[in-house]
């Protein structure tokens, strides 16, 4: 696949006093890329979180019309992945560092102008520190708005990979069998399946999408670091999910640019 750029769209592509110019800031968006740099089995390299948040922007955005409002941050590629500990290639950042970091984000894109804000958040594990960084800038600054941007496009999965495949999966594994084709980057010599649960005898305390959720690191679920069905992954699945979600990310940035 292609990647075109995304240089129009990419803030630091921009002088100090053309972005003071800019017109209407207040109502332009700011998507801030949140990843991670974490071990994904031993098909994938750990790049993947990091790597999938440019992949989503590289295809979505040459989707969006011309003029539209919208900018991006650098990325933050090393989050919050201490559930992940303990692999070589693993590289995280404790919360309260990843929260300051994406504060101080957010503080000095407010000072140029902006008040419009959405994370693409590529990591489950930084979910919750990005989710109480919002509300603090919710309730230091009435005049903002964040949000997390989504594309809303779910692939056809089965119910036991939609509810137990969470980490390297059949989908993760797809997308970069799709997205790194020229550069090889997967490993299908071995594709694990392994699952914390079944969805024939679905427990009240599990890991993830229960009643009940645990607190874990890998090491407790998994042996090989996959969460989830790596073998059903195929590249072209890979190729459809990307156009797909590509395409439902692009409206999911237009819609946002136009509230
Ligand atoms: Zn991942």
């Amino acid at each position: 696949m292609s990647f075109p750029s995304y240089r129009k769209f990419y803030l630091p592509s921009y002088s100090p006093s053309q972005i003071e110019a800019f017109p209407n800031k207040e109502s332009a968006l700011v998507i801030i890329p949140t990843g991670a740099i974490e071990q994904h089995g031993p098909q994938l390299p750990v790049a993947v979180d990091s790597l999938m948040g440019q992949a989503w922007l590289s295809l979505a955005l040459p989707k969006v019309p011309e003029g539209t409002p919208v900018f991006v941050t650098p990325p933050v590629t090393i989050g919050k992945s201490n559930e992940h500990v303990g692999y070589p290639g693993t590289l995280f950042v404790p919360a309260k560092i990843l929260r300051r970091l994406v504060h101080s984000i957010f503080q000095q894109c407010y000072g140029w102008g902006f008040r419009k804000f959405a994370f693409l958040n590529t990591h489950g594990g930084n979910m919750s520190v990005v989710r109480a960084c919002m509300q603090e800038f919710q309730a230091e600054k009435s005049d903002i708005s964040t949000c997390f941007l989504r594309s809303g496009f779910a692939p056809p999965i089965s119910k036991q990979e939609a509810a137990f495949g969470f980490h390297a999966n059949q989908v993760e594994t797809a997308w970069m069998m799709a997205a790194t084709e020229d550069h090889q980057l997967v490993d299908s010599t071995y594709l694990p399946c392994e699952y914390p649960g079944s969805v024939d005898d679905p427990a009240e305390l599990r890991a993830e999408c229960a009643p009940a959720t645990y607190s874990w690191v890998t090491a407790d679920i998994s042996d090989s670091g996959v969460i989830g069905d790596a073998s059903l992954a195929t590249i072209e699945d890979g190729r459809e999910w990307l156009d797909k979600g590509a395409a439902a990310l692009a409206e999911s940035i237009v819609t946002l640019c136009n509230q």
